[in-house]
């Protein structure tokens, strides 16, 4: 655990008892602060009760008094569409609000560290898509290569409740547009940016405050060094925002599919050839074709964008390429879970948006598609130009005939639920054809999670098979 540091003795606010929630309110006991708690449901307050904690209605008029600090859960709006009626209640006492990262930055260097002999470092990675598989790459390509490294933040464990970094190691954290638009420090050695599209618009009341709140992560700290994608405008504007100059190597730019020319530092891969550049020169090349935990252009992005934060460090070439061989991928994420009579099947249920999706369909070809669920603002349009290596598309979800219509230019049959949807695209299957759920959409109407989902699928393939 990372002990709070600056607020000994003091109260301080949380808002939300989730794992987030729970892990700050060990934190700030552990730093000496008083941690007043509150969550909207019966159920969670009681579980925190039962862990000792005080629980003190924060909607209550003047439960501000001689409060330092109000620390947020990722889950609860701040500002859009609302805010919520606790936080504007710390506005109007003049309560800071922050949130676990903001806390984790201020607290994370130690009087220790002092004697150490290589300072520990914090890479952050953010973005639209691929956040999680380039954090869990790096994290790999470290402990590969023999470099203490702990990953935490949007994936695997609280930011807080890491353990104290040792002499040398470096914390990777995966870090969401909810974190970075409200922490209050943010200060990584190494950001991150992989990719932006549409996603979460109405907690950020559209693209311009979604790019703004992960903006903030370049902005506000001054990275030693930023690996940026640059496939997208707002990239290309947040590396020249951070450059001097045309030599300038703070910023290695990262793409999927460009060349990228220039003097500066780059990354880039092309028809499954991962390039470095730096100084005009060619400093490195990786054939990323044959790498199963690495399937499709979008990871080949993130393998770019993990390598380049590797180089940052210090790592060579040889290293990085062995460890990008040996990731297995993750979970839920171009996963493929069965081969079965010449047909593959494949689980993104992680795909919950429509750039993620329209990735998976570009990573693959005669493609049967299970899509479908709760369909985010922004509409299907992105999907369509891709609907050539789609054979049928079996709609699943609450909505699934309006989604349905939305996919002019394929076959489509509606489904309704995951087992049918699996059952008729297995019905239909050719040899050398692919089953693949990437949904398009958030879980919620039928699932509590997109990871539910995805295990769904694997039960219903498994058992169709087995
Ligand atoms: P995040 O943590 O940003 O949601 P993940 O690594 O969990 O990212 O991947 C989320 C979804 O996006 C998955 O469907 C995955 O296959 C897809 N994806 C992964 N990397 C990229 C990328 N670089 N660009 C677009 N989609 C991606």
């Amino acid at each position: 655990m990372i002990p709070v540091q600056g607020y000994a003795g003091r109260k301080v606010a949380v808002l939300g008892l989730g794992r987030s929630g729970r892990a700050t309110a060990a934190a700030l006991i552990a730093g000496g602060a008083t941690p007043l708690v509150w969550d909207d449901s019966a159920v969670a307050r009681e579980a925190a009760e039962a862990d000792g904690l005080d629980i003190c209605d924060l909607t209550k008029a003047g439960a501000f008094e001689d409060v330092a600090a109000l620390i947020v859960s990722p889950g609860i709006p701040h500002l859009y569409p609302a805010p919520n009626p606790v936080i504007a209640a710390a506005w109007d006492a003049d309560v800071p609000v922050d949130n676990d990262i903001g806390l984790f930055f201020r607290s994370f260097a130690t009087d220790d560290w002092d004697g150490f002999d290589s300072t520990p470092r914090v890479i952050a990675v953010t973005g639209s898509n691929g956040k999680s598989t380039t954090a869990a790459l790096i994290h790999h390509i470290l402990i590969e290569n023999g470099r203490a490294a702990q990953l935490a933040g949007n994936i695997g464990r609280g930011v807080l409740d890491i353990d104290p970094a040792h002499d040398g190691e470096v914390v990777v954290l995966e870090l969401s547009s909810y974190q970075t638009d409200l922490a209050r420090s943010l200060t990584p050695d190494v950001a991150v940016w992989t990719n932006l599209s549409p996603d979460h618009l109405d907690r950020h009341a559209g693209m311009g405050g979604y790019f703004a709140a992960k903006r903030r992560l370049f902005a506000e700290g001054g990275p030693d060094r930023a690996v940026i994608g640059v496939d997208e405008v707002e990239g290309r504007y947040i590396a020249n925002q951070l450059i001097e100059g045309a030599q300038d190597d703070r910023v290695i730019r990262v793409s999927s599919g460009q060349k990228l020319a220039g003097q500066g530092w780059s990354v880039f891969a092309r028809k499954g050839f991962l390039s470095e550049f730096r100084k005009g020169r060619q400093v490195g090349s990786i054939d990323l074709r044959d790498i199963a935990g690495l399937p499709g252009a979008h990871n080949h992005q993130n393998a770019c964008a993990a390598y380049a934060a590797c180089r940052t460090l210090g790592l060579g070439p040889k290293g990085i390429e062995a460890a990008l061989r040996s990731f297995g991928g993750l979970p839920h994420r171009s996963q493929i879970v069965a081969t079965h009579a010449g047909v593959t099947y494949v689980n993104d249920s992680k795909a919950t948006n429509v750039d993620s999706a329209s990735k998976a369909l570009q990573a693959f070809s005669k493609i049967r598609w299970i899509c479908g669920g709760l369909q985010k603002e922004g509409g299907l349009d992105g999907l369509l130009p891709h609907m050539g290596s789609v054979t049928k598309a079996y709609v699943i979800g609450r909505e699934a005939e309006s989604f349905a219509r939305q996919l002019t230019g394929a076959e489509t049959e509606v489904c309704g639920a995951m087992d049918e949807a699996v059952a008729r695209a297995m019905a239909d299957a050719q040899d050398g054809d692919v089953v693949l759920l990437a949904p398009a959409a958030a879980s919620f109407d039928q699932y509590d999670s997109f990871e539910k989902r995805g295990e769904d699928f694997i039960h219903c393939v498994q058992g169709a098979i087995s």
